[in-house]
């Protein structure tokens, strides 16, 4: 990296969709480098297994963030770890702001910042967070050995992890507001198959409470009746959906009322050249396979795009 030298391309985010738009940049030969503040392949890493990336029956999330990562280097992708701190959009050139203060300029950006957990805000939330309170099962679970844990949450993410942390703790139960699953079916059958796993419905946490040795109980509420009660327990994992990392998008640039980016169908924002992938943009589906998608999509758009600007000058 030169602090002088001007890109083609800068990806900022290094997950599943980041490093598939430089393998696509590399190939179409821009000048590229990918900006990532911690390990390659992102939330990837927090997924223990991950059965729907086609052509791989099974696959850990870490040890496919490291072939696509590996594949990305192959192809001579520069990776920069770092974090960015700002994007400022320019007329001739984009910039991009890192934490050390070094501003590196290019033609077009792509953004794939992703998400991140959903906070419960409950009491005790915060407080108790690394003391029985965890977004991640697979860096957390191990704690569980043998253990009862509360999960939160119906979607596909709180019953995957509901069944991961079957298989080490002695009791899941799963609270889940409502009383039906948002999960797809594959997810809920082998939910209900686990004898280890106890739904229960309607039901909200309300507190999470600890003892000196962490979380100890939580208090629950049945949606229906409103009666509260109390759980042991000794952890609560929250899975109730992300927020898209939106900290970096350009003031400006068009989102929708829960801060996912606005894109035309080559992922282009309203700001000309910077373009969104990933969790971070407005889209019906949020899975690996369309964040690594997009990435195609928007390394071939903004090759276009660059290519026009170049011919321009
Ligand atoms: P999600 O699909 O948005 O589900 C969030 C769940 O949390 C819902 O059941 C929701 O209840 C509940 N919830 C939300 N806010 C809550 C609150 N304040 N209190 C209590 N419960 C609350 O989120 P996700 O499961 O993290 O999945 C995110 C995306 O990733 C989805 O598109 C999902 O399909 C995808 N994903 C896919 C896979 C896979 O294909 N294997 C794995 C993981 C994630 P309601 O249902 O009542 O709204």
């Amino acid at each position: 990296m030169n602090e002088n030298s001007i890109y083609d391309l800068i990806i900022v985010g290094g997950g599943p969709g980041g490093f598939t738009t430089g393998i696509y940049a590399m190939r179409a030969a821009l000048k590229t480098v990918l900006i990532e503040k911690g390990i390659a392949g992102g939330q990837l890493n927090n997924t223990e297994e991950i059965e729907n990336w086609p052509g791989t029956e099974k696959i850990s999330g870490s040890q496919l963030a490291a072939n696509i990562a590996k594949h990305a280097d192959q192809y001579g992708l520069e990776v920069v770890t770092r974090e960015v701190v700002m994007i400022e959009p320019g007329l001739d050139y984009h910039a991009v702001e890192l934490d050390d203060g070094t501003i590196l300029r290019a033609h077009a950006i792509i953004l794939g910042t992703g998400g991140s957990p959903k906070r419960l805000e409950v009491p005790g939330e915060n407080e108790y967070y690394g003391k029985g309170v965890s977004y991640c099962a697979v860096c957390d679970g191990f704690f569980y050995r043998n253990k009862t844990v509360v999960i939160v949450g119906g979607g596909d993410t709180a019953l995957e992890e509901a069944l991961y942390l079957a298989k080490i703790a002695t009791k899941v139960y799963i609270a889940h507001r409502r009383d039906q699953f948002r999960a797809g079916m594959i997810l809920q059958k082998r939910v209900s198959a686990d004898k280890k796993i106890e739904v229960m419905w309607n039901t909200v946490v309300r507190e999470v409470k600890a003892d000196e040795l962490g979380v100890n109980e939580v208090e629950l509420q049945d949606t229906q009746t409103g009666e509260s009660r109390q759980l042991a327990t000794d952890g609560v994992f929250i899975f109730i959906g992300f927020e898209p990392n939106n900290h970096l998008v350009p003031a400006g640039t068009k989102m929708n009322a829960d801060g996912y980016v606005h894109t035309d169908e080559r992922c282009e924002t309203n700001t000309v050249g910077i373009f969104a992938i990933g969790d971070l943009r407005e889209k019906y589906a949020r899975q690996i396979l369309t964040a690594a998608a997009d990435g195609c999509t928007a390394a071939l758009a903004a090759a276009h795009y660059v290519e026009n600007r170049k011919a321009s000058v």
